[in-house]
């Protein structure tokens, strides 16, 4: 099994602790510094790095390490990946999602999931604007209220406001600083610490308490606070797998306040650090993420809507139409072919008008509709292109469909591998012949 790990920094605590467990099972790692790094064929590369490293939807799993949503370059990556069909840990929306602190309530909030009151501050440049008062009115609290830039992390961009005063001072700042930046206005919620809870794959495997230092409001283990071991009660359990679930997380952190018995989610965090947590519990958060998602069993893949109708484009005989019947339950792809003729270990046919000779993969019988016993027909190994993507070695059996309209049979079977779903209203999504 391959790991790919993407990530801004490959020298980092986070990708290293990663990696040495990966290289502990005997499993390949590639660490990619998404600067520069691009996809070519099967193949991943760093920017400086001629060889590559091959990727396949059979045997390599994608990581993300830190953040991806600095660029939408770094982002474009992670897709191209996922259109490969290659299980990413977690997948570009789930990053998007809990890279956005207002995103993350919104679909926190779709799902039922309680937090601190939340309201987003217009910004404008008069300075006399009435927002930062609007939104406080919305809030329906008293000061102190927690100011939040909607992509800070690591409690950098988390702000205590104690007075209406610098509530309008501050955003007035901010506003200067970076006249695109959106702003967040926030319900303290008093409390000595808060929960990080790791979830993967809808199950818990690590819990913290962290509690905020005497001299600052904020937890995070990067500003210095303490931590140490927490039990969750069966509701938080269900409030940290819902939020993780609800920002579609593979793997991530979920931090709540308990708040006697009703948890208020604060964040959700798609790359989660694992230093403090595992010397917190005293065992390996990155082990349990290793076996786990080096487990093809474990893999959830995006799905992406296709038509009934579509182009193959195959190496040998060029573009043909393919019909995409998810009521056809025959082991293989067919493909039409004239002028069929087996022998020994070979077969000979043409297509488009050119005689072909090809190894013979093996003979598979097909019971044909009514009772007309079964036909045999022989088996290849082809390459082709679909949806920007190589697939190598597919077995197809050889036909002659000349009464048909499309030349290719695509069964059920390959839709669910390559995890493709029909959408009866689309054809030629890719375009046409
Ligand atoms: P970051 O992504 O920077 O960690 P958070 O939204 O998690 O940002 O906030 C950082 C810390 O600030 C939290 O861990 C928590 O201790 C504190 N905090 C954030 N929001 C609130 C709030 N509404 N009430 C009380 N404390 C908060």
């Amino acid at each position: 099994m391959k790991l790919v790990i993407l990530t801004k920094d490959v020298k980092s605590e986070t990708v290293e602790r990663l990696s040495a467990e990966m290289t502990k099972t005997g499993g390949e790692v590639y660490a990619v510094n998404l600067e520069g790094a691009y996809l070519k064929d099967n193949k991943i590369f760093n920017i400086d790095d001629k060889k590559g490293f091959e990727i396949s939807p059979q045997d390599t799993v994608v990581a993300v390490r830190g953040s991806i949503t600095l660029k939408d370059s770094y982002l474009d990556l992670l897709s191209q990946i996922e259109k490969r069909k290659i299980m990413t840990v977690n997948n570009r929306l789930c990053n998007e999602i809990c890279a956005d602190k207002f995103r993350t309530s919104i679909i926190l909030d779709e799902a039922g999931i309680a937090q601190p009151k939340t309201a987003l501050i217009a910004i404008g440049d008069n300075i006399k604007t009435n927002y930062p008062e609007q939104a406080f009115n919305k809030l329906d609290t008293k000061f102190p209220v927690i100011l939040k830039t909607l992509r800070g992390a690591k409690g950098i961009g988390v702000l205590l406001i104690e007075s209406m005063q610098a509530l309008e001072s501050t955003t007035q700042l901010l506003y200067k600083l970076d006249e695109s930046s959106d702003l967040l206005l926030q319900e303290y919620i008093k409390s000595d610490f808060d929960i990080r809870v790791h979830v993967l794959n809808g199950e818990i495997i690590g819990v913290m308490q962290r509690n905020v230092p005497d001299d600052d409001f904020r937890s995070n283990y990067a500003q210095g606070a303490t931590t140490e071991k927490y039990k969750l009660s069966k509701k938080e359990e269900e409030v940290a797998l819902a939020a993780a679930n609800a920002v579609s997380g593979y793997w991530v952190g979920v931090d709540f306040i308990p708040n006697k018995g009703n948890p208020l989610v604060l964040e959700v965090n798609s790359s989660a650090g694992t230093e403090g947590i595992e010397q917190t519990i005293g065992s390996s958060i990155n082990r349990k993420v290793i076996k786990t998602i080096t487990n093809s069993d474990n893999w959830i893949k995006a799905k992406t809507a296709i038509g009934v109708r579509e182009i193959f484009e195959f190496d040998l005989f060029g573009k043909m139409k393919a019909k995409l019947d998810t009521g056809n339950s025959v082991k293989t792809l067919v493909m039409h072919a004239d002028d069929l003729v087996v022998k020994n270990d070979k077969v000979t046919f043409t297509s488009h008008g050119r005689e072909y000779t090809m190894k013979l993969y093996g003979i598979k019988k097909i019971r044909l509709n009514g009772d007309n016993g079964l036909e045999e027909r022989p088996m290849v190994m082809l390459d082709f292109t679909f949806n920007g993507v190589i697939h190598k070695n597919v077995t197809f059996t050889l036909d002659d469909r000349s009464t048909k309209t499309t030349e290719v049979l695509v069964n059920k079977d390959w839709m669910i591998d390559n995890s493709f779903i029909i959408d009866p209203s689309l054809m030629y999504t890719l375009g046409e012949l």
